[in-house]
């Protein structure tokens, strides 16, 4: 019997973490993320849902245990719904083991209960203020409330419920408190990130905005007893248990930690293209062998193979000399997250 196929790259790393992006599309414009008058791509461009499931069920043939579905807002996305039920088969015969999401939460109050029923388990919801006003402004088109509804959505549908908070200093330091204290309430693990040089929005803004996750969590040690933990959830992030609430928090430090040496994932676009690392520029079109070949998954594996054997040891970003570098020009967006 040949043995299962496996994506290893050259630094020994097994890649088994594909994360994603279905759509470039938000409803939401975020001031780190977007510019208020993005311009999408053409719907051509696009990976179909199809294309989309082809593709992941050929990472999953290639040893891929976990699929997180990212962005844009994956559930703005039409038909998004006929791609998790497409996935649900992968987790029904054990060759997935999570099918999962990141979104702004918007659209959970609609969909939360069918993808509990296409076997998703967790959701991260990002959500950086607890606070109406400031919460519109961070987002420009989002509202709060419903935000609130679609987390009450998707704890009703039984689905656990990580909140991932973007750090930026003079905007929502004020509120790491609240937002620890409101999530042990609820039970949910919550993530702070931090602000990321993406995309051309003026990285002057980010830079005075950045605040590093060392200062943020010397800032919560001032009220919260933090231990900290091995736990690892298969991501970047480090996690503390917080003795007063019982939850965790977890940190991803991307420019002051790096965290390269365990990366075990790959990002997939909307477009077909894969980075292989977040940060860096490097990318290989899979929609062209994916398009060429309808019938023929043997090209398309052979470059995925080809792709994973370029993939670097880590990424450059660096904010230590007061100055930007290491910055890749496209945007969260697309890259999804
Ligand atoms: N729309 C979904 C959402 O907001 O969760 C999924 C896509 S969004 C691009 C994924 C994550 O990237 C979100 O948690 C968002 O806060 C984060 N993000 C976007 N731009 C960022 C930046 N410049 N630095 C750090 N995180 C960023
Ligand atoms: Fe949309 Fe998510 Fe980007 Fe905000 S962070 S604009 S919700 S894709």
């Amino acid at each position: 019997m040949t043995p299962p196929m496996r994506l290893v790259d050259p630094f020994a790393r097994a890649i088994t973490y594909l994360r994603v992006s279905v759509t470039d599309r938000c409803d939401f414009r975020c001031v780190y993320c977007m510019s208020e008058h993005m311009e999408f791509l053409p719907k051509k461009e696009l990976l179909t849902l199809e294309e989309l499931d082809r593709l992941c069920s050929a990472f999953i043939g290639l040893g891929v245990k976990k699929l997180r579905i990212t962005g844009g807002e994956p559930l703005v996305r039409k038909g998004i719904m006929t791609f998790f039920r497409a996935m649900a088969r992968h987790l029904d015969r054990g060759a997935l083991e999570e099918l999962t999401l990141t979104t702004n939460g918007s659209q959970l109050g609609r969909f939360a209960r069918d993808l509990a029923d296409c076997g998703v388990r967790r959701v991260n919801v990002s959500l950086d203020t607890l606070q109406a006003g400031k919460f519109a402004r961070i987002t420009r088109w989002g509202r709060l409330a419903q935000v609130m509804e679609g987390i009450e959505a998707a704890t009703a549908a039984g689905l656990a419920v990580k909140i991932n908070t973007v750090a930026l200093r003079g905007v929502n330091d004020d509120e790491i408190h609240d937002l620890a204290a409101w999530c042990g309430r609820r039970g949910f693990d919550l993530t702070f990130i931090e602000v990321m040089p993406m995309g051309d929005l003026g990285n002057e803004d980010r830079l005075e905005q950045y605040y590093s996750l060392k200062d943020l969590r010397r800032d919560l040690e001032t009220r919260w007893t933090l231990a900290d933990t091995t736990e690892r959830t298969g991501g970047p992030a480090r996690y503390v248990r917080v003795a007063e609430t019982g939850g965790r928090i977890g940190f991803i430090t991307p420019l002051t930690h790096n965290f390269c040496e365990s990366c075990n994932r790959v990002r997939l676009t909307c477009t077909g293209q894969l980075f292989m690392c977040l940060g860096q520029e490097d990318e290989a079109d899979l929609r062209a062998p994916l398009r060429a070949h309808p019938g023929d998954d043997a090209p398309l594996t052979a470059a995925i193979t080809a792709a994973i054997a370029r993939k670097p040891k880590g990424h450059d970003f660096d904010y230590s000399r007061q100055t930007v570098s290491g910055q890749v020009s496209r945007h969260m967006s697309h890259t999804g997250g």
